[in-house]
């Protein structure tokens, strides 16, 4: 059976009467940026191609405003890293994450990019999050495209509800110094 996935962008939580609705503004910037996520996709090996099906027509990441890929990590919002990342990638990986603009959001696409799947060997490095902070993992080997619009919708979740101070707190700014990014 065919499964509706609901797209369109609901008004946030409010009072509204005749002629007005009031609102916090950070629910208000939360929903604006959930469906206008600029992804930039960091695809190495076979989850790529898992993600260029999300892309293309049948499952079709534009229906959640997430269509328009950022080659320049500076334009991006979202990181999805989509393959097996080697060691000597890594401190790659760090530096484009941190040329993006906050706020940022990573997504571990596929086994690789989550643990290492299964490369345990010494030039794979087991997971992404040994050298940046990730948001969102999705299982699978290859996950198919469904799981990586699940991920993005789980983004989109995070980015609906974050609190507007979240990138300035403490804990955040302790998690960026446990990755030695400044
Ligand atoms: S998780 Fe599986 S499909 Fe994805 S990059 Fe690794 S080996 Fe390929």
């Amino acid at each position: 059976m065919k499964q509706i996935i609901k797209t369109d962008a609901a008004a946030p939580p409010g009072y509204s009467g005749e002629g007005f609705f009031a609102t916090k503004l950070s629910s208000l910037i939360g929903m604006a940026r959930s469906f206008s996520l600029w992804p930039l996709p960091f695809a190495t090996s076979c989850c790529g191609i898992e993600f260029m099906a999300m892309m293309a027509p049948n499952y079709d990441l534009g229906r959640f405003g997430g269509e328009r890929m950022s080659f320049s990590p500076r334009q991006a919002d979202v990181l999805l890293v989509c393959g097996t990342i080697s060691k000597k990638l890594g401190p790659i990986l760090k530096e484009i994450y941190t040329q993006m603009a906050e706020p940022k959001w990573v997504v571990a696409v596929g086994a690789c990019a989550s643990s290492g799947g299964i490369f345990d060997t010494y030039s794979v490095l087991q997971g992404i999050d040994k050298v940046i902070p990730v948001d969102v993992y999705v299982p699978g080997c290859p996950p198919r495209p469904e799981q990586i619009l699940e991920g993005f919708m789980q983004v989109q979740e995070l980015a609906r509800s974050e609190s507007l101070r979240r990138r300035d707190t403490p804990e955040y700014l302790a998690l960026l110094e446990s990755y030695d990014i400044k």
